[in-house]
């Protein structure tokens, strides 16, 4: 059976059909990036996998254990999603910290969790500043180790890099490609961005009007019309 196991997901919202009977199976330690235009349902799909959109019909099992009605906190995900800030009034450390005080983690540990995912994304030397001091790249590397730190199975991600400048976007790829590879963690990648999808991904899922239309390696999709 696949890690993550999607079975005909059904979302409406009213008259609207975000989700129209979704089936996805990502293997564990996978890259798949969902791609498909504004309103096709990607964001409804994670939200959905994260618990904090509940679908009208379909399930989702995670390693065997059906979650379709566990809580978000009891999931097994990081998320960083565009809108997703880091807490402005802590610093870089204290952002990372924060999913660990969570879940009562002892003080020795995050300290050493803390710099390990500090030199992960390589912002050791920034730990103390604020995230306004901080620029959009190190934000995000600084808002993906707080998603990973706790040693989350799936990482979802809301296209997180649509709000950088091109030449930021390619270093940022790059870089999440080698923390997907890094650490192992299954990648579930939210992009509009056709490019984007094909230099990054394991397997496409193309959405179109709430349902996957195509799902393959990028160069399968990408000889397609
Ligand atoms: P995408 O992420 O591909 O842009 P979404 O999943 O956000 O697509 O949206 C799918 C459809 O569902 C769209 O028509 C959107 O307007 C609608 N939708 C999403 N969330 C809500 C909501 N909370 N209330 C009403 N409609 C929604
Ligand atoms: P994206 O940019 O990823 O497509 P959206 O901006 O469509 O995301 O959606 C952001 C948030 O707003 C989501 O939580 C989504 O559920 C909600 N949302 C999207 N469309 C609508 C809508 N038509 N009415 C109400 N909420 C919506």
């Amino acid at each position: 059976m696949a890690f993550l196991d999607i079975r005909k997901l059904s979302k409406n919202y009213g008259s609207t059909v975000a989700l129209d009977g979704v089936d996805l199976s990502v293997n564990a330690g996978e890259f798949v990036t969902l791609l498909g235009p504004s309103g096709s349902g990607k964001t409804t799909l994670l939200m959905s996998i994260a618990g904090f959109t509940q679908p009208d019909d379909g399930g989702i099992v995670i390693d065997g254990v059906d979650v379709t009605d566990v809580d978000p906190e009891d999931r097994d995900f990081g998320v960083v999603f565009q809108g997703y800030a880091l807490f402005p009034h802590m610093t870089v450390a204290d952002n990372i910290a924060f999913p660990l005080k969570v879940r009562k983690w002892a003080k020795a540990d995050i300290s050493a969790k803390v710099e390990e995912m500090l030199s992960l994304v390589g912002l050791d030397k920034l730990a103390g500043r604020k995230p306004r001091e901080l620029s959009g790249g190190q934000q995000q590397r600084a808002a993906l180790a707080r998603a990973l730190s706790f040693g989350p199975r799936i990482l979802l991600l809301d296209e997180p890099l649509s709000a950088l400048d091109r030449s930021l976007r390619e270093i940022m790829q790059r870089e999440l490609k080698r923390l997907h590879k890094e650490t192992g963690v299954t990648f579930i990648f939210v992009t509009h961005d056709q490019e984007e999808a094909y230099a990054m991904s394991d397997r496409i899922a193309v959405f179109h009007n709430g349902r996957i239309v195509q799902m393959g390696a990028p160069r399968d999709i990408y000889r397609k019309p």
